[in-house]
């Protein structure tokens, strides 16, 4: 018993050993499990990581276009430097056979020579690239070889996980394997520890005891079994869960291979499509590099036959410049003789264009000496006195009713006639022109333009505007500033024609003006308006006249005219308070000196223009006149009626013109004889009331113009005066006769004298 005691103690002490053992075994198993697990599990990380780089790095290597791309690259450029090999072996081909053609031609500095300069820094610079692409194509050689050696490595480093993997999986396969048999023997011990319990239960009542006790030891060593087995079956249910994982975790690699695969097939398949595409890529430009060499021969072969064809030109062109190198060498003497012959030429062309010049000049100064004299002929024929009427329309200043109504009618036929209702009666006039209320100052100033013209060419020149106050003296020839009159317009005349023979004379014009009243002459422009002026006989014998103090201001636009104007207007103003009855009271005289010289011949002309706006010339009545009235009326009277005679003295040509009767006629001596040319505008006023004054006027003017006719102009002014009777005139009709007595003493130079100037103006200036 107590050997089976001892032998239970020992069974039971062996079994507890073994309990510890299989604790151990199973606390080592367990943690073995777990570092296994881990392990797997950082395996698992190493190989996802693994994965991981392996994508970034095919897909680092696709991006930088792997292989193919720089190896497109370089064959492109190997193709490129193949064709760029052959073009220059062709242009130093060409080169060559240019050097070897005949140095016969040395034509320096000519195009082939400049294109051969150029052909060959084309081949260095091609050279260059030659040499630039051959660096290029061995670096991209080098960076591909290195390329493709990293990929092997990484195909290298793949297999390599590969294989560790499935060891792994071996070592745990077995792992496994040997656990189940671990399990398989523990499970196997359990029956001889029940056959025990059975041998007891036949031994005796002490051994009852004994074997209560070894039973109740039994007991709680097979509770201890049973809690062992509890453990075992936990420790089974573990090793089966940490069989599960490993499932998974197998099933996980597989997948992960399978990625890999994957992967591994997409890479080589993206290589493949790679491969493919260098390859058309490379047949491409193949294709290309074809075409461009056939380009590039077909040029060659246009320059060579434009080489061939320019050869010739070539020769030609040498062949013409050594012939005009000759030329050139023989050119100054031929220069020379041909100057000499010109030179020859033009001496005697010289010589000829100056007997030409003589003849010319004196041709010309023969016909200057021939215009005048037709000019003067034509004036003759014409009438050096010309008297033209002017109507003025009627304004409201006439009023109205019948003594403002017209009474005066034209001929439509006739410009020269015009036809007065006087009394009822009506009386005809016959003048050189007859202007009607409608004409304008540009119609009247056209009908004097000659006169003024021949003033250039040294003629002296009157123009008179007589008639009654406000019957248009002043309107006629001052005008308004809208519509200017003959004044302005005269000189606007000379200037414009004074330029127009600017190249050949020299013109200055000069003005003055001047006013008579009651026989007394004053200087319009003058410092002293006031002052009295004299004419006197020049001192120098030559019997001409001269105003000593007269102002005379050279005049060379229209706005001098204008200033010069303004001062004189200002001048007469200020002088007297009533400024229209003293303008109607005295004579207005214009006198615009115009001096030439002909800068060929050194001829100088002097012509004077004369523009008087006279007073009016109506009659006062002998009993309202008195005192200052009746001297001015007498004054007026006597100016007027020693114009008439003037006028008729020279239209009759009689040897004695009473010429210092007046001051006017006296003042403008030389610019009525001999050659001058006169004008009388007749201003009349239609309205009936001013109808006597209209025939008085008429009658002055028609007298004046029958003068100089001979026996006809007797019978016009018989018929005048026989009309005048006949109207039954009024006794205080005072238009100015002309009369037969000589006032003063015989005028000097009246005997034959040119229409230029005669008297010497002095400028107070
Ligand atoms: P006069 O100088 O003879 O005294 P004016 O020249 O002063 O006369 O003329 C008197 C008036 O008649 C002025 O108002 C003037 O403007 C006007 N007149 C004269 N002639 C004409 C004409 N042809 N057309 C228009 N108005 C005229
Ligand atoms: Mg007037």
């Amino acid at each position: 018993m107590v050997e089976a005691m001892s032998q239970l103690q020992k069974e039971k002490a062996q079994l507890q050993e073994e309990l510890v053992v299989l604790r151990e075994r199973l606390t080592l198993h367990d943690s073995e499990q777990q570092a296994t697990t881990t392990q797997l599990q950082n395996q698992v990380e190493n190989l996802k990581e693994k994965l991981i780089s392996q994508s970034q790095e095919v897909s680092r290597l696709q991006s930088e276009l792997g292989g193919t791309d720089l190896e497109k690259h370089r064959d492109l450029l190997m193709v490129e430097n193949e064709r760029l090999r052959q073009e220059l072996q062709c242009c130093e081909a060409e080169l060559q056979a240019l050097r070897a053609q005949p140095a016969a031609t040395p034509c320096q500095g000519c195009e082939h020579v400049q294109e051969s300069t150029q052909l060959r820094d084309k081949v260095s610079q091609l050279q260059m690239e030659v040499l630039e692409n051959k660096g290029m194509l061995s670096e991209l050689n080098l960076e591909v070889q290195q390329k493709t050696d990293r990929l092997a490595e990484v195909e290298l480093r793949l297999k390599d996980c590969l294989a560790e993997k499935a060891q792994e999986e071996e070592r745990l396969s077995r792992r496994l394997r040997n656990s189940h048999e671990t399990i398989a023997s523990l499970q196997a011990q359990s029956p001889p520890v029940k056959y025990v319990i059975k041998t007891v239960e036949v031994d005796s009542s002490k051994t009852k005891q004994a074997l209560n006790e070894s039973q109740a030891r039994n007991q709680h060593l097979q509770e201890q079994v049973a809690m062992q087995r509890q453990v075992l079956k936990e420790m089974e249910q573990q090793l089966e869960s940490s069989n599960q994982l490993t499932t998974q975790l197998r099933s996980q690699i597989s997948m992960y291979e399978t990625e890999l695969e994957r992967a591994h097939g997409k890479m080589l398949e993206e290589m493949q499509s790679m491969e493919e595409d260098k390859n058309r890529a490379i047949e491409e430009a193949f294709a290309r590099a074809q075409v461009e060499m056939k380009a590039v021969h077909e040029n060659l072969a246009g320059v060579r036959t434009n080489l061939l064809t320019l050869q010739p030109a070539l020769r030609t062109l040498t062949n013409d410049y050594n012939g005009l190198k000759r030329q050139v060498r023989s050119f100054p003497l031929l220069l020379q003789e041909a100057l000499q012959s010109v030179k020859a030429e033009i001496g005697q062309a010289i010589e000829e264009v100056n007997t030409n010049n003589q003849e010319l000049l004196r041709k010309y100064r023969r016909e200057l000496q021939l215009r005048k004299k037709c000019h003067n002929e034509l004036v003759r024929l014409k009438g050096n006195i010309r008297v033209i009427a002017r109507v003025r329309p009627i304004t409201k200043e006439d009023g109205e009713g019948p003594k403002a109504a017209s009474v005066v009618t034209f001929d439509p036929d006739d410009d020269a006639v015009i036809h007065l209702l006087h009394k009822g009666k009506p009386v005809s006039f016959e003048l050189d022109k007859v202007f009607s209320p409608g004409a304008s100052q540009q119609d009247v100033f056209q009908e004097v333009q000659a006169l003024i013209t021949s003033c250039i060419d040294g003629f002296n020149v009157c123009i008179f505007a007589y008639g009654q106050t406000g019957a248009g003296k002043t309107y006629t020839m001052e005008g308004t500033r809208e519509n200017p009159g003959i004044n302005q317009r005269a000189l606007q005349l000379l200037f414009s024609e004074v330029q127009e023979k600017a190249a050949d004379w020299e013109y200055t014009i000069t003005v003055s003006v001047t006013e008579i009243y009651n026989e007394v002459l004053r200087d319009l422009l003058g410092t002293e308006p006031q002052e009295k002026l004299e004419i006197r006989l020049c001192p120098d014998g030559s019997g001409q006249l001269y105003v000593p103090g007269l102002t005379e201001f050279q005049v060379q636009s229209v706005e001098d005219i204008n200033k010069v104007f303004e001062f004189g207007h200002n001048n007469r103003t200020t002088e007297f308070t009533n400024m229209n009855e003293h303008s109607s009271r005295s004579h207005a005289l214009l006198i615009v000196t115009v001096r030439g010289r002909d800068c060929s011949t050194g001829l100088c002309t002097i012509g004077k223009l004369n523009l008087v706006d006279l007073a009016g010339s109506e009659r006062v009545g002998k009993s309202g006149a008195e005192g200052s009235r009746l001297r001015e009326a007498q004054h007026i009277n006597k100016s007027l009626s020693a114009l008439g005679d003037v006028i008729a003295a020279l239209r009759s040509r009689q040897g004695h013109v009473p010429f210092r009767n007046s001051k006017l006629t006296y003042l403008l001596q030389d610019s009525l004889n001999g050659d001058s040319k006169t004008l009388m505008v007749v201003q009349v006023s239609p309205v009936e009331k001013n109808s006597s004054e209209t025939l008085c006027s008429l009658r002055f003017a028609e007298r004046v113009r029958s003068v100089e006719l001979g026996p006809g102009a007797r019978h016009t002014e018989l018929r005048s005066w026989s009309s005048q009777e006949h109207l039954e005139l009024e006794p205080a009709c005072q238009t100015p006769q002309p009369s037969a007595r000589a006032h003063s003493a015989p005028a000097s130079g009246t005997s034959s004298r040119p229409g230029s100037i005669r008297r010497k103006l002095q400028s107070s200036a």
